[in-house]
């Protein structure tokens, strides 16, 4: 990895520069929450000063800019006996700045189910090899237990890496595109005292991690824990309102639906993303539900982030933004339930 540093008027050019032949995604300010909270979300700018580079928590992660919530993966056109099957898949370049450690991290661990498996996922693969990533260091917020799932760095899955370092930005280069893209904008080696403020600012970091959470033996515990009550205590207060899943940087579930018109010679297949909390996630042709109570569609989502995961790839698939947690109504998140089920094993 390279490093250099660009001041702040710089980044500006580059950021105008990037956003003439390019969509540029970004945090941006969009409301206040009921304790008068700003809520950002990552959307379209216009213009550089529509960037929130000071933005706390984006309530959604800028995963749906690589998995959609709705997607037309194909459309048929059937005459007389012959079809025609259209597929597109068109990316437009685009450029996400201000992408969180965490939210990197989750899109590698995508990677390792939408890029590297038997069946990649061709649309996920284009969007992937079209976007750059700009990320931004941040102090991690009360909540955050990105730390304890190893996911409050990050030494790839970015073009360029941004530190705050007062004027100007500490920039940790990963790529030959983002090694050209800076170098554009009179970027400087690192000099002595950029830094001394960069191990200044990291120090800081460091420092401000609140929420620990042990997950050290918790694809065990999930095993040992199986038939615990904790699921039926957690799985009776939750609304398969499927919130968790929407907003969380690594789930992938999704549902697959056929739009036909009322001649049946037009149709276009749907992915839309789907939640496994959701009542009817686990019903079949038929109609059998192999999952009707909510406490057990709660486990298994638990299980494919903290258990399953772990076996195919050796890594939870949670990064620790507690998005969950926060979107949740009933209070459910990764940290009381883990918590729990670490309590009741003690017991
Ligand atoms: S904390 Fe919740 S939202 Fe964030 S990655 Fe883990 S399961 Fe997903
Ligand atoms: S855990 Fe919370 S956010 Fe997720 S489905 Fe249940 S009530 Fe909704």
């Amino acid at each position: 990895m390279l490093f250099r540093t660009i001041t702040k008027e710089n980044f500006r050019k580059m950021v105008e520069a990037l956003m003439e032949n390019n969509e540029v995604i970004g945090p941006k300010w969009r409301d206040r929450d009921t304790e008068g909270n700003k809520i950002y979300r990552f959307l379209k700018l216009n213009t550089f000063d529509e960037l929130q580079m000071d933005y706390t928590r984006s309530y959604s992660s800028p995963k749906n800019y690589f998995l959609p919530f709705k997607e037309d993966l194909s459309t048929y056109r059937l005459e007389d006996k012959d079809w025609e099957q259209e597929i597109h898949y068109t990316i437009h370049p685009r450029v996400i700045i201000g992408m969180r450690a965490c939210d990197i991290n989750a899109l590698l661990k995508l990677d390792q189910v939408l890029v590297k498996s038997a069946y990649p996922n061709p649309h996920y693969v284009a969007r992937r090899r079209n976007t750059l990533i700009i990320g931004l260091d941040h102090e991690p917020l009360e909540d955050c237990f990105c730390r304890s799932m190893n996911s409050d760095t990050a030494f790839h899955g970015f073009d360029l890496f941004l530190t705050d370092i007062g004027e100007k930005y500490f920039v940790a280069i990963n790529s030959d595109t983002g090694y050209m893209i800076v170098n554009r904008f009179d970027a400087r080696e690192v000099a002595e005292d950029d830094q001394r403020r960069y191990k200044e600012v990291k120090g800081r970091i460091e420092t401000k991690f609140k929420t620990q959470v042990d997950v050290t033996i918790v694809p065990e515990l999930m095993d040992l824990e199986f038939e615990s009550d904790v699921w039926k205590k957690w799985g009776d207060k939750c609304l398969s309102c499927g919130s968790c899943a929407m907003v969380c940087p690594t789930c992938y579930c999704y549902g697959i639906e056929e739009h036909t018109n009322l001649t049946f010679t037009k149709a276009t297949k749907r992915r839309v993303l789907y939640s496994c909390n959701l009542l009817d996630f686990a019903t079949v042709a038929g109609g059998h539900n192999f999952r009707p109570e909510a406490h057990i569609r709660l486990k298994y989502r638990y299980y494919h982030q903290f258990r399953g995961f772990v076996e195919a790839f050796n890594q939870s698939l949670c990064v620790g933004c507690n998005r969950c947690g926060k979107a949740c109504l009933a209070g459910i998140s990764p940290k009381v339930v883990i918590d729990d089920l670490i309590e009741t094993e003690k017991r």
